[in-house]
């Protein structure tokens, strides 16, 4: 049996072998030469001390003792393709999680999704950028993966079920993920690996006897006395099954507004909103690491911060390191930001979200809405600050603009237009105006006073370096649809599964995923 230590060691010595291993050798009194193999189960950097440390549990293997690497591999999984069919919307983490362990099961799953292949998005992704041009069914938040294929890839979860998230860990290890991310506290994958993996999904998908339907829009649900029958398409093309799982992510403005049009119970559901904050990541590395220059073997620094302001909470929110801020609307005449960063989180920016939590009684102007009054709170302030930052309908040019506001952080503290705006990540371009034109009173009000908070305790952060870009709305799902806490099928509608974040069940890739399978199970529940 390898004993299992803790240690706290320099960066360096987290990084090389022969260092661990004469750190190892002094800690337990014996001989270098004696230690056969060094096993780090788990990584975690320690910046509250003068000098940043890197704790590590690590298993030592003595000569002699046997070793074996564990490789994970994926579940045996059988063909599906003669067996019952199950409808999945949405090829996010959850409809792709659900997809993977329905085929686990013995079913088979129907995966539809409006947007493109995660390769043919690419394209899109760039028209937005370059060309200011969204497409409805394929951006940054619509297409194979889900919103977060093109992001951060971060992969940690407020989820308390050690045992669930280990899974999905697997899963993607098992995939083509790095096996860092089982060892790491803070894992993450990267906008550049995550992709392959997402392809790699697919095509088990298939090759199991599931099916994949791309550039395939669901626009209705086909129900028989409350009972699901299957799904219309946008081609008019209908697809039949008795059980469907509805994993459309928080984006999907038409999904809610067709449940809502159906009678088909949904709520209001609080989510949080503020802005994007830019920071240089060698500033970020100065506050967090306590140092001029983070060095060789140290990542790009992390943050994340909390304040009660008012009454609210004011948070951090997808921060990413050495990343950029991304054009995330899904509609014309909106603009929406959010981040995301390479693996080696090499670029030369930190971007967070800054927001503020909301409450219920945030919609009351948009009460006439009902349960979609939070959608279009969010939604006029999407559009307001795309107004403000010169879209308008007039002419083609500003018709297509994707150009956010902007201020700096300390100007905007301060009510004052910065005179300029320097070179930010956001590729489509800033335009400099008083942010808080784009938000409701109360809203600008705690960001302001935060944001002073923020530098107080965080000695650095509040400065006019940072430039502040708006709006950061798209944080969680603007609507609940109730289900049964324990069959997780809607409280009203037999045989279908509302699912992930856009039905108010997770909050990112891991609890998505997560939420995917819990919710397969429960199908599978069903059938027998
Ligand atoms: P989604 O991923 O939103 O997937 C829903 C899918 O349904 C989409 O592919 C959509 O095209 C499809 N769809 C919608 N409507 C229809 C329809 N009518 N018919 C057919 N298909 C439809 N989370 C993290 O944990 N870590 C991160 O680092 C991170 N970074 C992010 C960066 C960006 C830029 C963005 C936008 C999000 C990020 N997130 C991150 C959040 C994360 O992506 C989501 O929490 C997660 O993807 C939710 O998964 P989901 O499967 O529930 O929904």
């Amino acid at each position: 049996m390898p004993k299992e230590i803790l240690l706290q060691v320099s960066p360096e010595t987290a990084a090389d072998t022969a260092l661990l291993k004469a750190n190892i050798s002094k800690k337990m009194n014996l001989a270098t030469a004696d230690i056969a193999h060094v096993v780090i189960v788990k990584r975690s950097i320690d910046a509250r001390q003068k000098s940043v440390k890197i704790n590590l549990k690590v298993n030592v293997y003595v000569n002699g003792e046997s070793f074996e690497t564990h490789k994970i591999k994926l579940p045996e999984y059988k063909d599906v393709a003669e067996k019952q069919a199950v409808i999945v919307v949405g090829a996010g983490p959850a409809g792709l999680f659900a997809a993977l362990q329905l085929i686990e099961l013995g079913l088979r799953p129907i995966v539809v999704e409006r947007g493109k292949d995660v390769r043919g998005r690419r394209r899109d992704l760039k028209a937005i950028n370059r060309d200011h041009i969204v497409n409805e069914d394929s951006n940054y938040c619509f297409g194979e993966g889900g919103a977060g294929t093109y992001s951060d890839g971060k992969l940690y979860t407020r989820s308390k079920k050690r045992g669930d998230v280990t899974r999905i860990l697997e899963l993607l290890v098992a995939f083509g993920a790095n096996p860092d991310i089982l060892v790491d506290a803070h894992p993450h994958i990267g906008t550049n690996k995550l992709p392959q993996i997402i392809e790699d999904i697919r095509e088990k998908i298939k090759e199991f006897g599931g099916q994949v339907l791309f550039d395939t829009r669901v626009v209705d649900i086909l129900l028989k006395n409350n009972e699901v029958q299957g799904v219309l398409t946008q081609n008019g093309d209908v697809i039949e099954a008795n059980k469907l799982i509805l994993a459309t992510g928080h984006s999907a403005r038409d999904v809610f507004e067709m449940l809502h049009a159906k009678d088909i119970l949904i709520e209001a559901k609080p989510f949080a909103l503020g802005v994007r904050a830019e920071h240089p990541q060698a500033l970020i590395d100065q506050i967090q690491y306590s140092c001029d220059y983070r060095g060789a073997f140290l990542p790009p620094a992390p943050y994340s911060i909390v304040k009660q302001v008012n009454g609210r909470g004011m948070y951090s929110f997808c921060m990413c390191p050495g990343g950029v801020i991304a054009p995330c609307a899904t509609s014309p005449g909106e603009v929406v930001t959010n981040g995301w960063s390479p693996s080696k989180r090499d670029q030369a920016t930190a971007n967070s979200g800054i927001v503020v939590e909301l409450k219920l009684e945030d919609f009351k102007p948009f009460a006439k809405y009902g349960p979609l009054a939070g959608m279009a709170f969010q939604k006029s302030i999407e559009q307001k600050a795309w107004h403000v930052a010169g879209g308008s309908f007039d002419n083609l040019e500003s018709q297509n603009s994707q150009c956010v506001p902007a201020q700096k952080m300390i100007d905007f503290t301060k009510g004052k237009v910065s005179a300029e705006i320097p070179k930010t990540s956001y590729v489509p371009g800033t335009t400099s105006v008083e942010l808080g034109a784009v938000f409701p009173g109360f809203l600008t009000q705690i960001l302001r006073q935060g944001f002073t908070d923020f530098g107080k305790s965080m000695k650095g952060y509040l400065t006019n370096e940072a430039v502040l870009h708006g709006p950061e709305s798209r944080t969680s799902s603007p609507v609940r649809i109730p289900r049964d806490s324990v069959t997780l099928e809607h409280l009203q509608i037999k045989g279908l599964y509302p699912c992930g974040e856009g039905a108010g069940y997770a909050g990112g890739i891991i609890s998505a995923a997560i939420d995917g399978e819990k919710c397969a199970l429960m199908v599978a529940a069903a059938l027998k």
